[in-house]
């Protein structure tokens, strides 16, 4: 089976997607039906992109992963999540509706998307609730699966289980403040909730 991930670089999808490369699937160590991964990232003015998407392409390089890359030009998209409010309204139902239409095209039987416990309370379209009614829609529309298997994970279950893939969290980027209040050696902010929730996490 070829699947889509929506990746962003950080922590939940990183692991998502060494999950998804693994050779079998859970306790019982069944082969994984997922045979090929092609990753999705989305460019929509976020004042963070370049560390972020510089961060996925350097880790689906070293996984010899496809990555497709695409533009979404809406100035509604362009806020700082670092701010006062970190929810974009709608930002990851647009995501889905645009990867369902590009999953069919690259005949992805299915989109994998990186919503955590950790999400629930921040982002509405990160809740079960919202997944399961967008995963009916799309399989009307698309007949492509949502898949969101982390959804019951918090950020801290994530770190611990990635051990088993040797990932490296110091490849990842969380921090979702502007880059360009400082240009070279750009560190994360430490403030934002991205910043905060990686702390918890222990990485
Ligand atoms: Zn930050």
């Amino acid at each position: 089976m070829k699947v889509l991930l929506l990746f962003s670089g950080g922590i939940d999808s990183t692991f998502l997607l060494h999950e998804l490369l693994a050779k079998t699937v859970g306790s019982r160590k069944r082969p994984n039906p997922v045979k090929e991964v092609v990753c999705l990232s989305f460019t929509y003015g976020q004042p963070h992109a370049d560390k972020e998407l510089t961060a996925a392409k350097a880790i689906t390089d070293k996984l010899g992963v496809e990555h497709l890359f695409e533009k979404l030009d809406f100035p509604f998209l362009k806020q700082d999540m670092a701010g006062a409010n970190p929810v974009v309204p709608n930002r990851n139902m647009i995501f889905l509706a645009v990867a369902g239409a590009i999953a069919e095209v690259h005949n992805c039987k299915a989109i994998n998307i990186g919503c955590t416990q950790s999400d629930f309370e921040t982002f509405p379209d990160c809740r079960p609730f919202f997944l399961r009614q967008m995963n009916e829609a799309m399989l009307l529309v698309n007949s492509i699966h949502i898949i969101a298997p982390l959804v019951g994970k918090s950020k801290a279950d994530i770190v611990q289980a990635g051990k088993a893939h040797g990932i490296d969290w110091g490849e990842t980027w969380s921090c979702y403040a502007p880059q360009w209040q400082s240009a070279k050696n750009y560190q994360p902010c430490g403030e934002c909730l991205a910043c905060k929730e990686r702390a918890a996490s222990g990485v």
